[in-house]
Formats: structure tokens, sequence, C-alpha cells
């Protein structure tokens, strides 16, 4: 039976470096919706052509095309033990519609996990994020490295990190994607964590929630 995590929070609450972890130890695969975009718009895709205006302003990408792109991955073969979904759903919308995708597969629980981290701390964070402008790798947040540790190309802000933008994409997360978590809070697998500690801590605490949640699905 299979695994699947949903890791929700806002921009800049470390989902997805919390996201990378938990799959890669796991065996699972994991799903990045903004990764996904930002390749699209990089190779200059159709996909990639209509989202850059819309990742650009920090706007939402619109439902039809983000399901397109989740359902598509997620009937590939490696996605058949299970997933960690992370950027994914973000309106009530797009979870609905994983919940009919979660139907059809009937493969294992499905937990969700809300990174909570306070407003005036994404702001820090997302100030001080680099990201490789050649493989889109996350710089350490600590460190003063000036190249990517895995490709050595330069680190950049992503556009979506200037200031006005990430005021805007926390507007659209209060407004679009916390009505998601009350869509989801009353099930007996959704699970906070408190995002604003280390990331080891954040680490050592999901994992047991998410165990703990997905034995208490099958009791
Ligand atoms: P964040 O740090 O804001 O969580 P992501 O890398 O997850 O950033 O997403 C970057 C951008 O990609 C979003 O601001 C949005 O424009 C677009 N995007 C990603 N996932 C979705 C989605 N599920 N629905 C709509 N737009 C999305």
């Amino acid at each position: 039976m299979g695994l699947n995590v949903i890791m929700m929070g806002p921009p800049g609450a470390g989902k997805g470096t919390q996201a990378t972890r938990f799959a890669r130890e796991r065996g699972l695969l994991k799903i990045s919706t903004g990764d996904i975009l930002r390749d699209a718009i990089k190779d200059g895709t159709p996909v990639g052509m209509v989202a850059k205006t819309k990742v650009d302003r920090g706007e939402l990408v619109d439902d039809a095309t983000m399901i397109e792109i989740v359902r598509l991955r997620l009937a590939r073969q490696d996605a058949l033990c299970g997933f960690v979904l992370d950027g994914f759903p973000r309106t009530v919308f797009q979870a609905r519609s994983l919940d009919t995708i979660m139907e059809e597969r009937g493969n294992g629980p499905l937990v969700i996990v809300d990174v909570r981290v306070p407003e005036d701390e994404l702001v820090r964070r997302l100030a001080i994020r680099r990201i490789c402008s050649n493989c889109g790798t996350g710089a350490d947040a600590f460190g003063s490295a000036k190249t990517c540790r895995k490709c050595g190309g330069r680190l950049v802000q992503r556009v979506d990190d200037d200031k006005d933008v990430v005021l805007q994409r926390l507007k659209i997360y209060e407004s679009s994607t916390r009505p998601v978590l009350e869509y989801y809070k009353a099930r007996p697998t959704f699970r906070t964590v408190n995002g604003a500690q280390a990331p080891e801590i954040v680490a050592s605490e999901l994992d047991s929630m998410i165990d703990e949640a997905c034995k208490a699905s099958l009791a």
C-alpha cells in the first residue's frame, strides 16, 4: 500500500525542503508544481508560456492547467508507490479534484500536513532566499555561497521573491489557499507542524506525525 502526503503551508514555510527530504528518505515521488512550472517556463513550452505572467506576478495559474499537470504526473509508473505533493492543491477546487483522482487510484491514505510559520518570519526568509539560475536548486539559507552546490551555477533571487510579489503571494495564500486547510481540517489524517523551528526538528516531528497519521487512518 502506498503513502501519499500533501505538504501545505505559505510561501517560505520550508515545505519544499521538507517535501524533498521526506520523499527521498521514504522512496516516494516528490511533485512540486512550482518546479514543474519553472521548468516549463525555462523550456518555453505552451504551458510555460501561459504560466509565466502569472508566476512572475505571484498569481495562481488556472485550476484546469494545474489539475491536468498533476493528474498526468500521478498517472505515471513512478507515482504508484505514493507521492509527496508540494504546491498543490492551492484552491478548494484543486483539492476536490485531487480527491477524485485519489478515489480512482485507491492506493493508501492521504496525509495532509500544514507547515505553520508566522508572516514576519516568512517575509524575512523569502527576502534572503536564493536559487540556482541554472538548475533551480535552493541555496543553503544560512550559507554565504555565491554558486550552486550541485552544478556551480550562479545564485539569484527568484523573480517572484521580489518584495511586492511576496506580499501579493501571501495575500493570495490567505484568500485562495487558507480555505483548503478548512476543507481538510476535519479529516483524521490532517496534522500541523511548527515550521518556525530548526529544519532538523521540523523534519523529525514531521516523520513521527506522518507515521502516526497513517496508522490512525488504518485503525
Ligand atoms: P511558493 O514558495 O509560493 O510556495 P511555488 O514554487 O510552490 O512557490 O510556486 C510558485 C508559483 O507557481 C506560484 O506563485 C503560482 O504562480 C504557481 N503555482 C504553483 N503551484 C500552483 C497551483 N497548484 N495552482 C496555481 N498556481 C500554482
